[in-house]
């Protein structure tokens, strides 16, 4: 028989958003419950040095997420290792169901479920995914110890993982499909001084080539964007690093969503179009995706979610499927 949990506060996501909202909602002594998901911490468990997160100039992104787990936890958040596998937003309480079988149900949710890397889509991509291709360096670079390594982007991320491999790596080259690096310029500075990388602007990857038996990879060939000539390069490990897309299964065929996927709230908040339901952090934010504000969303959302609940009273089993009246909403597809 399946377990039931009722709280007045559901977050769903342990990242910086779920933690922060963890935090407020405790402190309005709402007794939140914070379901972590697959990757407690979120992504800043996948990098390293974090220098932007105010208050530390430098700090390892694991340790600043068990600091957040340890902080929320201090102020009551009852913080639970488990996935959320449906979310049922038709009526009050909403019911929640999960991996383990809890079947949790709330009187408001702050969904907080972040952002996953994104994949080119290729079909030899897919076929080395854990033998040579990956999209964290940080969990998987130490397999390439004196090995050379692509990887492949543009952005902080890609840059970041470029240089974080070369602890690793005899070399690094990274490559981009136009001519210059959307990340930013300290970060740029950093790795047009590196030794051991080479950038090879405007290539797409085309295809991994490896082998079977055992089963590896052996090098990538690149295809430039405009001529079509390709390149060879010989590589032990390829790092995809184009970027993250919103984590909005549970709630995609329910909530507003654009920009590729990130749910809509109203301006200068975090509800959604469903009463008592608020979106923080990553699942949200197509524009600035940082620890910090994704912090300062997940502030916003546990006290919106108080006032909610504040002026809801027991309106229990309302249907609340009618959206709330702000705004036209932005259709999907409109970037
Ligand atoms: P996330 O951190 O994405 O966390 C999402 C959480 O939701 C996870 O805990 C996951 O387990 C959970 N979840 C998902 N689905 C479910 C489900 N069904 N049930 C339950 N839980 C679920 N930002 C900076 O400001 N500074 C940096 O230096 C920096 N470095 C970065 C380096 C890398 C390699 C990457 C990938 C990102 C970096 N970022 C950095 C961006 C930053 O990590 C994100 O903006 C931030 O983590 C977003 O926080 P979040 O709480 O919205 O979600
Ligand atoms: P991003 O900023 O969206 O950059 C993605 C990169 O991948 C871009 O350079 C893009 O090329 C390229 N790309 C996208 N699709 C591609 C494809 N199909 N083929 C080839 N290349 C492709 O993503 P991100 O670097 O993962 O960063 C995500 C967010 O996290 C950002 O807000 C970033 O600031 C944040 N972050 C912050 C830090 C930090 O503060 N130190 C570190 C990591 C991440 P184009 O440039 O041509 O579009």
């Amino acid at each position: 028989m399946s377990d039931t949990r009722h709280t007045k506060v559901l977050i769903i996501g342990s990242g910086p958003a779920g933690y922060s909202a963890g935090v407020y909602a405790s402190r309005a002594m709402l007794e939140p419950v914070l379901v972590q998901g697959i990757e407690p911490g979120g992504q800043l468990t996948t990098t390293t040095d974090v220098e932007n997160w105010p208050g530390d100039t430098e700090v390892q992104g694991p340790d600043l997420m068990v600091r957040m787990e340890a902080h929320a936890r201090a102020m009551g958040t009852d913080i639970i290792g488990d996935i959320i596998t449906s979310l049922d937003l038709s009526k009050r309480p909403y019911t929640a169901h999960s991996d383990s079988g809890t079947v949790y149900t709330a009187d408001s949710v702050i969904l907080a479920t972040g952002a996953r890397a994104k994949w080119l889509g290729l079909p030899s991509e897919e076929a080395f995914k854990g033998f040579g291709v990956s999209a964290c360096a940080t969990c998987d670079g130490f397999f390439y110890r004196g090995q050379e390594i692509v990887v492949i982007g543009g952005g902080n991320t890609a840059v970041e993982e470029a240089l974080f491999l070369t602890n690793f790596a005899s070399k690094v080259t990274l490559v981009h499909r136009r001519g210059e690096l959307r990340a930013e310029k300290i970060l740029q500075n950093r790795l047009f001084k590196n030794p051991k990388i080479e950038t090879l602007w405007h290539h797409q990857l085309d295809e991994v080539v490896g082998t079977d038996m055992p089963k590896g990879v052996e090098g990538v060939r690149v295809k430039h964007v405009e001529t079509g000539a390709i390149t060879e390069i010989p590589c032990k490990g390829v790092f995809i690093a184009i970027g993250h897309a919103p984590a909005n299964e549970l709630v995609k065929d329910v909530l507003e969503t654009h920009m590729g996927g990130y749910v809509v709230t109203k301006p200068d908040s975090t509800e959604t179009s469903i009463p008592g339901v608020f979106a923080a952090g990553d699942l949200t934010d197509h524009k600035y995706r940082q620890a910090v504000t994704s912090a300062g969303m997940g502030c916003m959302a546990a006290l919106e979610a108080e006032r909610f609940l504040a002026e809801a009273g027991d309106d229990s089993g309302k249907d609340v499927t009618e959206p709330l009246g702000y705004g036209a909403p932005v259709k999907e597809g409109a970037d």
